[in-house]
């Protein structure tokens, strides 16, 4: 390990920053530095965003996402409707959504990962007792599978279909295949054939 150059208040700042995911020591130390000299404008409004954010964060005990209160504000948000729920792996799949605003009036529902048996995550380690206490009160019509499109995101994506067979519930999940503006001759052999697959009528 290379000698501290800065003080070890600075050199922690640098390490806890490494850790942030996309960020290695190089770049973790130049954001230190930024930091450092935007202090009034950066530093100590982000220390203070920080804390509120550490004192205040709550998972959703009704959906598992991350917000300030629980229930989290779209489980509180009355111009949404419990018809259609859409169930993602991470909150930050749930963030996508809900940036691209293409969900507005949908519920969600945050597994907290994905069926993986190789690395020993099983259908307990996931939010699904709650998935089916949501489907069970028969508020729910459709559920949509917005999982990832992984062998382990298929997987689970069959596990809850299995799970929930019983309800008369709608179950869809995402197209796979040719993304916006792309083009088909820089598409995997797995795209295109899932593309071919989904194709729909015009
Ligand atoms: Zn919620």
């Amino acid at each position: 390990m290379s000698k501290p150059i800065s003080g070890p208040e600075i050199e922690r700042l640098i390490q806890l920053l490494a850790r942030l995911p996309g960020l290695g020591p190089r770049s973790a130390r130049r954001g230190a530095l930024h930091l450092v000299k935007k202090r009034e404008m950066l530093l100590e409004p982000l220390a203070q965003a920080m804390k509120d954010v550490a004192e205040n964060v709550k998972i959703c005990s009704c959906c598992g996402n991350i917000d300030t209160s629980d229930p989290c504000s779209i489980c509180q948000d009355p111009t949404r409707d419990d018809a259609t729920l859409i169930v993602v792996e991470d909150v930050a799949d749930l963030w996508a959504l809900e940036r691209a605003a293409i969900a507005k009036r949908c519920r969600y529902h945050v597994l907290g990962g994905r069926l993986s048996p190789l690395d020993g995550i099983g259908p307990d380690d996931l939010n699904l007792a709650s998935l089916i206490e949501r489907v069970a009160s028969g508020r729910v019509k459709e559920l949509i599978l917005a999982v990832n499109a992984t062998i382990e995101g298929q997987t689970t994506a069959h596990y809850i279909t299995d799970m929930i067979s019983a309800y008369n519930i709608k179950v869809t999940r995402l197209a796979h295949g040719v993304p916006v503006g792309g083009e088909l001759d820089y598409l995997d052999d797995g795209t295109l054939a899932a593309a071919l697959k989904a194709r729909t009528l015009l």
